[in-house]
């Protein structure tokens, strides 16, 4: 049995109450490691690790921070294999997506910000003769980072590269479900260099690790990805000392398929966009809004791919969609299957566990495909599971309308082939993110963020850096000659 300490200070301890979790395998409920429970006082020393490491790390020039992220990648690389099947193990996706997108994508996002880390310069604003006014982007300090379970080794690259290269040092509290791949990132961490303390991971219970780290009067800022409803306590949490919030929260993506739209790429697009990673992202595309005109041939198409999907064992490379990331997760997402019914909405595929009985045990539910009512509540509130409901709408207006009727702002779709449309709904869709004839994709040098109840801020891109950073300005009077305080 596999068993891991919380991360602090370049070690791995125990926690200080002696508190363990059960990792558990999301394809048959077994028990696949044994991992310390960080509480609050775990949390406090990790604060403290990363302060002390702040004015060493914060000092030290930004290519040799960018230099230890750019090996830090080499490593991830190196290992991939592994962490690939970690990660599948863990939190059930495919093996497929975890060795071709979450590892890869992680790499190639701690290579863009180790790149980043010298380039990321100030400015000096033309003001008044006499006067030299320069602005720099300093470190906040030490920052939290509370990351939820459905992407855990790629939010790290998300979310480490940043902060680490903008010289601050954190304290990271990975989900209770999924800590396994951030662990064994530690590994790397230490293997590529990082002085103690500069990475700090203390997996635990969010009530109890998390609200912690939230409520710290030590630390500067706070990143988080996870539930609206999470995301607002943590304002609430965070108020005792104004920390600076990101929050990265749910999502409703709508995903619109217009009467001129090239069937075949929308539907393939349509299937990525819900059903990889088993719908578990904020981006997915969980409302499909089809023109009434081609709704039937689209739906057709679109449910005979769907019955194809091959559900299984996420470390079988042939699996296209794997388990759910926990049972009572499993169990949210069929109640809305329930909900949607008791709405009138018709479950025209999936709404149950997979009747193979060699996944009777784990955590999966089919692929499922709900026409219903836009006004309905599982159109308005987020599923994160394999579930896209279905409704269909007749003219641009009513779709914009349909599309932005719910309180999220994350991703939107468009599949069109008419230009003038796609750039006219993509200034109208409320949303962080549009993608015009594809749907989910991301990349290091992209903000990516929403916007109502998706919350604030953005990770990745320049928009990033000045997340983790605040802008200092400098005033030198050169030659300007100082007047009488007051003309008398
Ligand atoms: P969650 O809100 O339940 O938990 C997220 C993290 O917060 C976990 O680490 C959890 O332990 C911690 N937490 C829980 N209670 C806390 C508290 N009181 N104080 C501090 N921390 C606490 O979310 P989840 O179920 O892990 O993840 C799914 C959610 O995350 C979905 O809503 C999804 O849309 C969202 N998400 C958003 C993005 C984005 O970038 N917008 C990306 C991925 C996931």
């Amino acid at each position: 049995m596999l068993t891991r300490g919380l991360y602090i200070n370049g070690e791995f301890v125990d926690a200080l109450d002696g508190a363990t979790l059960d990792v558990l395998n999301p394809h048959d409920g077994s028990v696949i490691a044994v991992v310390a429970e960080g509480g609050e006082k775990d949390i406090d020393r990790a604060v403290r690790a990363a302060g002390a490491a702040y004015p060493g790390w914060s000092s030290l020039a930004a290519a040799d921070r960018g230099r230890l992220l750019l090996r830090l990648a080499d490593l991830i690389e190196e290992h991939s294999v592994e962490l690939a099947r970690l990660e599948s193990l863990d939190t059930g996706h495919p093996l497929h997506d975890s060795t071709l997108l979450d590892v890869p994508r992680t790499v190639a996002t701690f290579r863009y910000f180790g790149g980043m880390a010298d380039k990321y310069q100030g400015f000096l604003p033309p003001v008044e003769a006499g006067f030299l006014n320069y602005v720099t982007h300093d470190p906040i300090g030490v920052v939290g980072q509370i990351v939820p379970w459905n992407f855990p080794l790629m939010f790290c690259g998300w979310k480490l590269g940043p902060a680490l290269a903008a010289g601050n040092t954190v304290v990271m509290k990975p989900s209770e479900l999924v800590p396994l791949s951030t662990l064994r990132l530690c590994e790397l961490i230490a293997d590529a260099g990082f002085p103690p303390g500069v990475v700090n991971v203390v997996p635990g219970y969010g009530a109890r690790a998390g609200a912690r780290l939230a409520a710290h009067p030590d630390v500067g800022k706070v990143s988080f990805t996870g539930s609206t409803a999470m995301g607002r306590s943590i304002v609430t949490q965070s108020a005792g000392n104004l920390k600076r919030l990101q929050l990265e929260l749910g999502g409703k993506g709508a995903n619109i398929v217009f009467s001129d739209a090239n069937l075949v790429a929308a539907v393939n697009g349509s299937a990525f966009a819900i059903f990889h990673n088993q719908g578990q992202a904020c981006i997915a595309g969980s409302r499909l809004i089809v023109h009434e005109s081609i709704a039937d041939e689209f739906l057709e198409k679109f449910l005979a791919l769907a019955t194809t999907i091959r559900v299984g064992d996420p470390l079988d490379e042939r699996t296209e969609m794997g388990p759910l990331t926990s049972a009572m997760h499993r169990d949210r997402v069929l109640n809305y299957v329930d909900i949607a019914r008791a709405e009138g909405g018709e479950v025209l595929t999936g709404g149950k566990a997979p009747a193979n009985p060699t996944l009777a045990k784990g955590f999966y539910v089919e692929p499922t495909i709900v026409k219903a009512s836009p006004d309905s509540r599982v159109c308005k509130e987020e599923v994160f599971g394999p579930f896209v409901s279905v409704s269909t709408f007749s003219s641009d207006e009513e779709a914009t309308q349909i599309a932005n009727s719910t309180d999220y702002g994350l991703g939107a779709g468009l599949w069109t082939n008419d230009l003038s449309r796609a750039h006219r709904m993509a200034g109208v869709l409320r949303a962080g993110m549009v993608w015009v004839n594809s749907y989910k994709r991301v990349n290091p040098g992209s903000p990516f963020g929403g916007v109502g109840s998706s919350g604030y801020g953005r990770e990745m891109g320049f928009e990033a850096m000045h997340e983790y950073t605040e802008p200092k300005s400098v005033w030198i009077n050169v030659n300007a000659a100082i007047p009488p305080w007051y003309p008398r």
